[in-house]
């Protein structure tokens, strides 16, 4: 995940305006809760074409969460942060119906971050958890229900109704526009196995409100109270496990990168020392000492274009960006260890 500026894309068309089709859905809205009547309106202003066109511009047709692109095929799966009809964690809650049709509360998702079903996940120990080192990704994966659908899990008190202060709740779910990833989440790279999982910063708690959980089921309660015990950023650790950020299909996703970016490695490597090892030594003169100088100024050009397009894939339109830097700092810190 990484973190994205919402003002960066103009709002919406269809929610400008006083009279906008947004504008027009919440007060339909507002009328049916204020009676509600046999039949609820429906939202649809989400899905306008105004909304996914903005939303593909901020986020370059990636997953919020996930940074997966869209399948071409795939149509992008409009994801309310705020649940708009139902909150799995509350059976009363009606729903942040007054937040269906507002842009702050759109993100784009892909399918398996947004659906609810089982995915594989590794089975983290409190080791890797906590330090760099531990036992490997998927040696011992389990069978875990993933995908964000209504969950909206919240320390503090929830917002019921419209009036109420979207403030008192602590959200417990990472929203790239308003939390930034880096401070709950990075990334282990095991190079060994080419494995990439995001796993949850330490986080020392303060500035958490002392409530309890505000409704969460058994298995976010469990990585809650773990969380809590190990000193990792609650969001960090509740946003991986309801969004899936390490299920099986993903993780080999981030592999087929992880694979590119050794290979680009060793090569940027191997291009470097062949350049070093042409250059002409001014104090011992060699026949070919021109050409040779020539062939090595081509190295380090390709050198460099090897560099940029490691540094091309950690930009905001490139899929899983935010594990491609990761690896760019491990590179660096490696190349300052040859000392050469
Ligand atoms: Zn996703």
């Amino acid at each position: 995940m990484r973190a994205v500026i919402r003002r960066d894309a103009p709002q919406p068309d269809a929610m400008t305006g006083d009279d906008s089709p947004a504008q027009r859905e919440l007060t339909k809205f507002r009328q049916y809760f204020a009676a509600p009547g046999d039949r609820a309106p429906e939202f649809a202003v989400y899905k306008s074409d105004s909304v996914k066109k903005q939303l593909d511009k901020l986020f370059h047709g990636k997953c919020a969460y996930c940074e997966s692109f869209f399948a071409s095929t795939a149509p992008v799966d409009v994801e309310h942060y705020r649940p708009k009809g139902a909150v799995n964690e509350d059976a009363d809650h009606p729903g942040y119906w007054w937040l269906g049709m507002d842009w702050d509360n759109l993100l784009p998702s892909c399918i398996d971050c947004n659906r609810k079903r089982k995915q594989m996940m590794p089975v983290l120990s409190a080791k890797l958890l906590t330090l760099q080192e531990g036992p490997r990704g998927f040696s011992h994966g389990v069978l875990s229900s993933s995908g964000k659908k209504d969950s909206f899990p919240v320390l503090g008190t929830r917002a019921v109704f419209e009036t109420s202060a979207i403030a008192s709740e602590y959200p417990l779910l990472i929203d790239p526009c308003r939390d930034n990833p880096d401070e709950h989440l990075r990334f282990y790279i095991d190079r060994a196995n080419l494995i990439g999982l995001v796993i949850p910063r330490s986080h020392a708690g303060a500035g958490l409100p002392i409530f309890g959980v505000n409704g969460a089921d058994e298995a976010i309660r469990a990585v809650i109270d773990e969380a809590l015990e190990t000193g990792l950023s609650l969001k960090g650790v509740v946003s991986i496990h309801v969004y899936g950020l390490n299920r099986l299909g993903l993780v080999q996703e981030r592999t087929r990168l992880l694979r590119q970016l050794e290979f680009l490695e060793m090569l940027a490597l191997d291009v470097g020392s062949m350049a070093q090892s042409l250059e002409p030594d001014p104090a011992n003169p060699q026949p070919n000492d021109v050409r040779d100088e020539g062939i090595a100024r081509r190295l380090y050009l390709l050198q460099e274009q090897v560099l940029r397009e490691m540094g091309r894939m950690a930009k905001p339109d490139a899929p899983y960006s935010a594990m491609v830097r990761t690896w760019i700092e491990g590179f660096k810190a490696r190349l300052m260890g040859r000392g050469d």
